[in-house]
């Protein structure tokens, strides 16, 4: 039960404080994580007395849902409020027998990319492990009884800058006593940060990894994601190679394509260069509309750029865009009720 001391430490005070017996913990964390619940009054399997004491000390929610949002194609989004007043977002996306998550790792954040609505908004703070967690509890609980599929961490922040607290939401997530998702139904993605790229790469659990590449050019990507080509592409390629090299998993690319910016036939001929690896997997996205200045390359030219990087051999897929309707595709998070105010925190924890 380290994993619950770890991910529910208040409750484990308030039941320890009760004298409540060891096995209780096991009983809590089971129902918040499979239960779903989100008041105690709902965990049937506690005493009415200690339910009624944890209603005071240690609440079953740490998340208000202030907000839920339905887009005409059938997606959802959750605005959340932090228990410090913060906002954050949540994204359910239906698809076939598919329901997916993409969750949020932190209130912003800081790394500033160019086209991205969070990216305009610098960064609060990290969430922990409890607040990334509940994001999939919640959602769980509304499309119940259907179950969610998958949980990508594509939301708002960049995960490993909140390498701790965002690996321990995921084990929660895959933990057969807890949510009970398969390690490879849960992706991360990450603007490329290379030490946490190794270390991810030497994990046990078999998550999926995804890399914002954008563009194989140094200067176009120090263009548009300053503080990400810190680190050249160089060493984002070697990072990625070791991450495939170590875990003989698939390796995803995300690109989202820029009229103009990125979408000449040039990159797809350094792409094919770049991602020469039969583990790596170009996932082509087309531009959400932001008001960063930046503007969506056309369907058809999007269709033509990915017949060209398969025909220069390139694993490549084009990613069909959700909820735009509600501000709920992949770069508009936080768009509308989080603006301004940027801040800096330390790349390196
Ligand atoms: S694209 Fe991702 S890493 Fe870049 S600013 Fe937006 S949320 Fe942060």
């Amino acid at each position: 039960m380290s994993r619950a001391r770890e991910f529910i430490p208040g409750v484990e005070k308030a039941l320890k404080s009760r004298g409540e017996p060891a096995y209780r913990l096991a009983q809590v964390y089971n129902a918040l994580c499979s239960g779903l619940v989100r008041d105690w009054e709902e965990a049937t399997s506690l005493p009415k007395s200690l339910r009624a004491a944890l209603q005071e000390e240690a609440p079953a929610a740490v998340l208000e849902l202030t907000r839920l949002s339905r887009a005409t194609d059938g997606t959802r989004k959750y605005l959340f409020k932090t228990h410090d007043g913060h906002l954050i977002e949540t994204v359910l996306i239906p698809e076939k027998a598919r329901r997916t998550v993409c969750i949020s790792t932190q209130v912003g954040c800081p790394m500033a990319c160019k086209f991205c609505a969070t990216g305009l908004l610098g960064i609060k703070r990290n969430l922990k492990a409890r607040e990334i967690a509940e994001q999939v509890f919640v959602a769980a609980r509304d499309v119940w009884p259907e179950r969610i599929s998958n949980v990508v961490v594509m939301g708002m922040g960049e995960p490993m800058l909140n390498y701790k607290e965002c690996l321990l939401a995921l084990r929660v997530l895959n933990d057969a006593d807890g949510f009970g998702l398969a390690a490879r139904h849960i992706a991360v993605s990450t603007s490329g940060l290379v030490e946490k790229i190794r270390r991810f790469a030497d994990e046990p659990e078999q998550f999926h990894l995804a890399i914002s590449l954008h563009t194989p050019f140094e200067e176009e990507r120090e263009e548009i994601m300053p503080v990400a080509s810190r680190r050249s592409v160089l060493e984002l390629m070697d990072a990625a190679r070791y991450y495939v090299e170590t875990t003989r998993r698939k390796l995803f690319f995300e690109y989202t394509l820029l009229a103009g910016v990125n979408d000449q036939p040039r990159h797809v001929e350094a792409l094919a260069e770049l991602l020469d690896h039969p583990l790596y997997h170009l996932n082509l996205l087309r531009f959400n509309w932001t008001d960063t200045g930046y503007a969506a390359t056309p369907k058809r030219e999007a269709k033509e750029f990915l017949h060209y990087a398969r025909e220069l051999g390139l694993s490549a897929t084009l990613r069909p865009s959700r909820g735009q309707d509600i501000d709920a595709a992949c770069g508009q998070l936080a768009a509308k009720d989080l603006r301004p105010q940027r801040a800096t925190i330390p790349l390196s924890r």
